[in-house]
């Protein structure tokens, strides 16, 4: 069964079909690495896994390339502002190069809890300047961008497909756009590939034009041809890259090549929390561990991403995640009653497997995926359900296998409760006695008795 995935560049669900036989070719903007990974980026990249997951369940091979970003992110997209990594090396008092290696490790960790597979290269954006500094030239050359006193500006004027992802209608945009800052450009919506960089500029490189460094959207368009050449299959990110970033990438890729550069663009829909925003100045930007910190383990997360296609957004709440775990280890309970029973469903799994390879092909429907796996686990006991489980379980990635060490889930206990209870069992392994009394005592006020047993502690309301 083919594949039906939605692109953004036709705005249609449409049949995927690679370039190269059976070979997809697909680029996936990574992170900026300057800071934790929110649970809304995180979000982003589980899509990118399913997506690479259905792929390779329909017998695709793949050449995946994710860069990191490690340079070149201004604060404001419109080219003016700081450099992301600059600004947190100055405020936390490091390199960029410690602070670009501190927030990838933590990264690369929260990936791999989450099980996300890794594209098979992984690309740094600091390791590419020389590619970035021909791609500016090869611009420069065919007269598509130019030179102002602060860097190398793309000419869109020059490009008259611009727009064509976003849909932007540009003589409007442009009758309305704003005062332009910087009146050396031929147009606002001219881009900088590259920066010129003052003196105390912490990361800057030799290039045609004097020190500098690359812009954002360079290292993208720069880092995929490298890899994957000039016309591929797949490129994702989330929907904020869509009238920017993967804009200008393919201005810059098609200005080149005259031609189509990606045949499929597929984005990703943006979590919300309590239905706004997610950001700093709000506090409400999660990172795995504190997660962990409250009770839910990586697998849980993921499990809530699971139930909402990747084309919604996903409203983040705290009862929706108690919800997802609750309804997470009753799944795997329910499963595990199929390891060694007998029951022949084999002709019924072959109907449930076919759902379930309609539902993910049909633009991604993990949540459709889900609950032909909760039809299936309330059979009788039967091995070919435990098959099958786990041979869905390749798309999932929830680790299914473990359906028979669930940690007991009691469904009333609110999660501040559930944080901490872990907490205590965190000091008592630390020895520390005196915390672990006082956060029973917490978890006694508000009306929850802790009971120590041999498999570790269970809670119940008094
Ligand atoms: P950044 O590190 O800022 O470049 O972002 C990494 C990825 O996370 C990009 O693909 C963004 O589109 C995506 N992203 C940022 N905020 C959210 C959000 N609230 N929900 C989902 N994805 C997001
Ligand atoms: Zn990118």
């Amino acid at each position: 069964m083919k594949l039906n995935v939605f692109n953004t560049l036709t705005r249609k669900k449409e049949e995927f079909n690679p370039i190269n036989g059976n070979e997809v070719r697909m680029y996936s903007c990574g992170p900026t690495v300057y800071n934790y990974a929110h649970i809304g980026n995180l979000r982003t990249y589980i899509f990118m896994d399913i997506l690479r997951r259905v792929l390779k369940f329909d017998g695709y091979t793949i050449k995946g390339v994710m860069n990191i970003t490690d340079v070149g992110h201004l604060l404001s997209d419109a080219d003016d502002g700081e450099d992301k990594m600059a600004k947190a090396a100055k405020e936390q008092k490091k390199t960029p190069e410690e602070i670009a290696a501190y927030y990838s490790e933590v990264f690369f960790k929260d990936i791999k809890r989450l099980n996300i597979g890794l594209p098979e290269i992984i690309a740094k954006a600091t390791d590419n300047i020389p590619e970035m500094i021909d791609y500016v030239v090869e611009l420069q050359e065919k007269g598509f961008a130019y030179e102002t006193s602060d860097g190398i500006y793309f000419d869109i004027a020059k490009f008259p497909r611009y727009g064509q992802l976003s849909r932007l209608n540009l003589e409007e945009q442009i009758a309305g756009a704003r005062v332009e800052v910087n009146t050396e450009k031929h147009n606002p919506y001219d881009f900088a590939v590259w920066k010129k960089a003052e003196p105390e500029h912490i990361m800057q490189w030799q290039s045609p034009w004097g020190m500098g460094y690359p812009g954002w959207h360079i290292e993208c368009s720069a880092m995929g041809r490298k890899y994957l050449g000039p016309h591929f299959d797949i490129h994702t990110g989330g929907v904020d890259h869509i009238p920017i970033h993967h804009e200008n990438e393919i201005a810059q890729n098609e200005a080149l090549t005259c031609s189509k550069s990606v045949n499929y663009w597929i984005h990703g829909e943006f979590m919300l929390v309590n239905n706004g925003k997610m950001s700093k100045s709000l506090g409400n930007t999660y990172t795995v561990d504190q997660l962990i910190e409250r009770g839910y383990s990586p697998l849980d997360f993921r499990y809530f991403c699971l139930n909402a296609q990747y084309r919604k957004k996903l409203n983040f709440t705290f009862e929706g995640m108690d919800g997802a775990k609750v309804s997470f280890a009753r799944l795997k309970k329910a499963l595990a009653r199929h390891k060694n029973g007998d029951a022949d469903l084999k002709d019924k799994c072959a109907d449930y497997r076919n759902q379930f390879v309609e539902a993910i092909n049909d633009d991604l429907n993990i949540p459709l995926g889900l609950g032909i796996l909760w039809n299936m686990v309330k059979e009788a006991p039967s091995k070919d359900v435990y098959e099958l489980a786990l041979e869905m379980d390749k798309v999932f990635g929830l680790d299914l296998h473990d359906c028979d060490v669930v940690e007991e889930v009691k469904e009333d206990i609110p999660a501040d409760v559930m944080a901490l209870v872990q907490e205590r069992a965190e000091a008592k392994k630390a020895k520390n006695y005196a915390l672990a009394d006082e956060l029973r005592a917490k978890v006694d006020a508000l009306g929850y008795l802790i009971k120590d047993t041999k498999d570790g502690a269970e809670v119940q309301k008094k």
